[in-house]
C-alpha cells in the first residue's frame, strides 16, 4: 500500500532514504532548510574553482555500492549506478601523516622504521572490510550480523575500546598507536569514547582504499538527489521546519501532511522542533574550523592528496576538545588537489581542516589558531611560507557555522553515545511504539562516523520501516 512520507533534511542520510522510499513505490517529499542539498556534504566556488566542503574521502565503498543495489532492487529500468553517475577513484595512499619528526604513509612505506609493525597489524586486520560493512549495513537482530560480530571480537578478546585494545599491542611503537589512534577523531572523539572496531578501522582502509569521487566528494550528494527525482521526490529546498507533530510537517511557507515523518536532522533538532524540552548534551563530538582556498602555485611534487598533521600530545588535544576548550596544537588534515585533477579546476586548490572545540563559535582567517597551526602544518610539509599565506582567495567555514544547521555547538557528528551504544544500537532508536509515524536517520541514529555510517543506517532503517509499512 502505498504511503504518503515527508522527510525533514536533505543531507546525504534524508536524501538517501527520500530516494529509497519513494523507489519503493511510496509518496515522498523532502524538506530542506538549506538552499542547497546535501547538509554538510556542498558544493562552493572559490575565484571561479570548484571545492567540495564537508566530507573529503569515502571510505567503505560497499555501503554505496548496497544503496544502488538496494534502489535496484526496488524497480526495473536504467540502474542506479547510471543514475546516479558517481565514478569513485581510489587514492594511492590512506594520507601521509606527519608526526613528531616522522612522516609516514599509510600503508607504510618499506624501509619506515614502522613497517614491520604496520604489516603484521594490516594483516591481522585489513581483511576485516567485508565484517564491518556487514556490521554497518545489517539490523543488529539479522542472523549474518553474529558472524561479522564474532570475526571482530576474535580480535580484541576484553580490550573493547580503540585505546585498551592498542595498549595491548606490546609489539607496537607508541607513535603508530598514536596515529592508528588519531583516527578515531573521524568519529569526534577520543579513542577511549570509541569501539576498538576504529582501530581496525585503519587496516581496512589501508587494504581496501579510500575513495574520491571523480568530480569531488559532492558527486554523491548529486547522484543521491538523481535517485531521489528519478524516483519521483518532491523536493523543496530554502524550507526551514519550524515544527513537527504527528503526521505534519509545518514550515513558513507550507504544511506538509503525511502518514510517517523521518527524521533526518540532529537529534537534538528534532526535539525542538517537536515542542519538547532538551538540555544541551553534557557531551558533544569535535567541530572543525576549515578554509578553502586557490593556490598561487602547484606544491612541491612530493605532497599527497590528503596530509594529516598530528598534535604533539593527541592526550592533550582529546583533553581541551572534552573541555571545549580551543587545544594548543591540533590534528589538522589538507586536501590538495592539482589543476585538473578530481575537480575540473585551472588552478591548484586546498582545503586545511583544523579540529576544533564544538564551542559554536566564529573563526576568522587571522585568528591565531588558524595562523599557528597553518604554520606548524606548513613547516612540517617543506612548504617556503604557510599554505594559508598561498591561498589568492579563500573562505571559511568555522563551528559557527556548522552550528547553524547541525548539532549543538557545531558538533560534526552530534551528541557521541558511550562506546557501549555504538551505531545501531544507539538511543534514540530508529523507531518506537510511542511514536509509530515518526522514523529516524542520519548522525544522530548512527553517530560516529562519517558517509558509510549515515548510508549504513539508512538502509537498516529504511528496510525495518518498508517491513513495518507493509504491516
Ligand atoms: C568538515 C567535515 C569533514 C568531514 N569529513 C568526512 C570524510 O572525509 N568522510 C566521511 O565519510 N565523512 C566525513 N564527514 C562527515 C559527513 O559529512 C557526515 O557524517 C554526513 O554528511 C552527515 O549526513 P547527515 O545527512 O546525517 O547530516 P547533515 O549533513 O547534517 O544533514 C542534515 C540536514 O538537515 C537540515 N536541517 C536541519 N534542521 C532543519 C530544519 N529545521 N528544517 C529543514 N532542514 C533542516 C540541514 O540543513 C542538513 O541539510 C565530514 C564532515 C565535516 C563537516
Amino acid at each position: 500500500m502505498n504511503r504518503t512520507i515527508t522527510v525533514v533534511g536533505g543531507g546525504l542520510g534524508g536524501l538517501a532514504t527520500a530516494a529509497l522510499l519513494a523507489r519503493a513505490g511510496h509518496k515522498v517529499t523532502l524538506v530542506e532548510g538549506n538552499e542547497w542539498l546535501g547538509g554538510k556534504s556542498r558544493r562552493i566556488e572559490v575565484a571561479g574553482q570548484r571545492i567540495d566542503t564537508g566530507p573529503s574521502l569515502v571510505t567503505f565503498p560497499g555501503v554505496w555500492q548496497q544503496i544502488l543495489e538496494t534502489w535496484d532492487s526496488f524497480g526495473d529500468g536504467p540502474s542506479a549506478e547510471t543514475i546516479a553517475g558517481v565514478k569513485l577513484e581510489r587514492l594511492p595512499e590512506v594520507g601521509r601523516y606527519y608526526f613528531r619528526g616522522q612522516a609516514a604513509n599509510l600503508p607504510v612505506e618499506e624501509g619506515h622504521p614502522w613497517h614491520a609493525a604496520w604489516q603484521r597489524f594490516q594483516h591481522e586486520h585489513g581483511g576485516l572490510g567485508e565484517a564491518i560493512t556487514t556490521l554497518l549495513t545489517k539490523d543488529p537482530w539479522d542472523p549474518g550480523i553474529l558472524g561479522a560480530g564474532k570475526e571482530l571480537l576474535k580480535r580484541y578478546g576484553i580490550r573493547l575500546t580503540t585505546k585498551s585494545y592498542l595498549d595491548g599491542l606490546d609489539w607496537m611503537p607508541h607513535d603508530l598507536k598514536d596515529v592508528i589512534s588519531i583516527h578515531t577523531l573521524n568519529a569526534g572523539v577520543s579513542p577511549d569514547q570509541t569501539l576498538a572496531l576504529y582501530a581496525t578501522m585503519a587496516a581496512v582502509m589501508a587494504e581496501d582504499g579510500v575513495f574520491v569521487p571523480k568530480g569531488g566528494v559532492y558527486e554523491i550528494a548529486k547522484g543521491l538527489e538523481n535517485l531521489a527525482r528519478a524516483a519521483g521526490v518532491d523536493l523543496h529546498t530554502g524550507e526551514h521546519v519550524l515544527s513537527v507533530t504527528p503526521g505534519v510537517v509545518t514550515t513558513a511557507a507550507a504544511t506538509y501532511s503525511s502518514d510517517y515523518v523521518v527524521s533526518a536532522v540532529d537529534g537534538g533538532i528534532l526535539e525542538g522542533l517537536m515542542g519538547k524540552r532538551s538540555s544541551p548534551p553534557r557531551k558533544l563530538s569535535c567541530s572543525g574550523v576549515a578554509i578553502f582556498g586557490v593556490l598561487e602555485e602547484e606544491l612541491p611534487a612530493d605532497i599527497v592528496t590528503h596530509s594529516v598533521m598530528m598534535p604533539e600530545e593527541p592526550e592533550a588535544l582529546f583533553r581541551s576538545l572534552g573541555k571545549r576548550q580551543r587545544p594548543q596544537e591540533t590534528m589538522a588534515f589538507l586536501n590538495y588537489y592539482r589543476a585538473g585533477d578530481i575537480y575540473p579546476n585551472t588552478q591548484p586548490v586546498a582545503a586545511l581542516l583544523l579540529t576544533a572545540p564544538p564551542d559554536g563559535k566564529a573563526c576568522s582567517f587571522e585568528d591565531d589558531f588558524v595562523q599557528r597551526e597553518s604554520r606548524r602544518f606548513s613547516d612540517l610539509l617543506g612548504l617556503s611560507k604557510p599554505i594559508t599565506e598561498m591561498m589568492t582567495e579563500h573562505t571559511i567555514l568555522d563551528p559557527e557555522y556548522f552550528a547553524g544547521f547541525g548539532a549543538v555547538g557545531g558538533a560534526l557528528y552530534g551528541a557521541p553515545a558511550p562506546w557501549w551504544r555504538s551505531g545501531p544500537f544507539h538511543s534514540p532508536a530508529y523507531n518506537s511504539k510511542r511514536t509509530p509515524w515518526l522514523w529516524r536517520v542520519g548522525s544522530s541514529v548512527h553517530p560516529g562516523g562519517g558517509i558509510p555510517a549515515v548510508l549504513g543506517g539508512v538502509l537498516i532503517s529504511t528496510r525495518r520501516m518498508l517491513r513495518a509499512l507493509q504491516d
